[in-house]
């Protein structure tokens, strides 16, 4: 059993993984400064596991606040989610984004080292690929993101890549995850976006609980079998799995990996659609409108990485994904508010 330290675990896909860590008897320290997410979700892990995770309210900036954290319940491994996620907010606000997620980074493995913890789990995104020359996507494939978010990630991962080149006690992960819907099977935990959803699976679980009228699918013309976009869609709960993997292979092997988490399947918007409304028996309206700005057609995962470095592959089907994100949401109407 060790302590593990999870920024922004009070987040979505952190939560899920409080919840796994939890399960498998790990101690558990949750830091996050709430900036988009609610306790409540702490409250729910503690009845889905039975188990209490410590939490502190601390922005991952706050250098002073985490070396308390870090002196008072000395983890054993990091894994880091905290950050700022949203795409269009990040062209609008590109300091936020650098600060958060650049610089909240460089702050916590200063701390970490200070104290002596080395293994670090990393939340990347397939973001970094930019759009892709070739599909699968292997994690050698070109890097170039497009926009401030993913540029952030970017930069974070060259930063860890330096950091570990510099002191070779460093362990970590660059874990890039692809498209992460779903939510936890009890229905007690899920996705919670505040205000109108950017992502797909949100807004779709959003039209089908009534809160909005229609989805609107951005495109119908891309060079894929149906014309929507394509994207390697990933159960929340695979995912948090593959973080607990990871702890497990910084426990054995030094240095840093690169790896992807997602099926090496990809489905398109009209895919996930009807999928979602044949399994839960529900309709969901839509219309077509015209491209986002700044989308890609076509992206999914060469998951072999995972496979064969941490014993790692998603089981969870898209059906699963889309019981278990309808079951979120009907039970959480309006997320985590009572
Ligand atoms: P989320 O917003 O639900 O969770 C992030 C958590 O970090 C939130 O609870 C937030 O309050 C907290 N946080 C933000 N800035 C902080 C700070 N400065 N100090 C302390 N806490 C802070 O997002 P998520 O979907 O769970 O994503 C987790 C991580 O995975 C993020 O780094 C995100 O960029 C990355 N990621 C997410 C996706 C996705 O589609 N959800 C895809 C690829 C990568
Ligand atoms: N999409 C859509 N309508 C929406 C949100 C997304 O048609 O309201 C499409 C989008 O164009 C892409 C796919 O759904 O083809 C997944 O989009 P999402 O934002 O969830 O993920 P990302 O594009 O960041 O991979």
């Amino acid at each position: 059993m060790s302590t593990v330290l999870v920024t922004g675990g009070c987040g979505y896909i952190g939560s899920h993984t409080v919840v796994e860590l939890l399960l498998r008897g790990d101690d558990v320290v949750v830091v996050d400064n709430l900036s988009n997410s609610s306790l409540e979700s702490i409250k729910r892990v503690e009845t889905i596991t039975e188990r209490v995770p410590h939490f502190i309210e601390v922005d991952i900036l706050d250098r002073a606040e985490l070396r308390c954290v870090f002196d008072k319940y000395r983890p054993d491994s990091v894994v880091h989610f905290a950050g700022l996620k949203a795409v269009g907010e990040s062209v609008s606000k590109p300091l936020s984004y650098y600060q958060n997620n650049v610089a909240g980074t460089a702050n916590l493995c200063e701390v970490m080292a200070e104290h002596g913890v080395f293994s670090l789990v990393f939340s990347s995104s397939a973001t970094v690929y930019g759009d892709p020359e070739t599909l699968p996507l292997r994690e050698d494939a070109p890097l170039g993101a497009t926009n401030p978010y993913g540029r952030s990630k970017l930069f974070v991962e060259e930063m860890l890549r330096d950091l570990q080149i510099s002191d070779p006690r460093w362990r970590i992960a660059l874990l890039r995850y692809f498209n992460p819907i779903g939510a936890h099977p009890s229905g007690m935990i899920g996705e919670d976006p505040r205000g109108i959803p950017n992502n797909l699976f949100p807004f779709i679980t959003q039209v089908a609980v009534g809160r909005r009228e229609k989805l609107a699918i951005f495109g119908d013309d891309y060079p894929t079998p149906d014309g929507t976009g394509v994207r390697d869609y990933i159960h929340v709960v695979d995912l948090a799995l593959g973080h607990l993997k990871a702890l497990d292979y910084l426990a054995e092997k030094e240095g840093i990996l690169t790896c992807n988490l997602g099926t090496g399947q990809g489905y398109s918007v009209l895919d996930m659609v009807r999928s979602f409304e044949r399994v839960n028996g529900v309709t969901i309206p839509y219309d077509i409108v015209p491209r986002r700005p700044g989308d890609i057609a076509s992206c999914w995962a060469d998951p072999s990485v995972a496979a064969e470095q941490l014993d790692w592959k998603a089981t969870r089907s898209l059906d699963d994904m889309c019981t278990d994100g309808w079951r979120w949401q009907q039970q959480n109407h309006i997320g985590y508010l009572p």
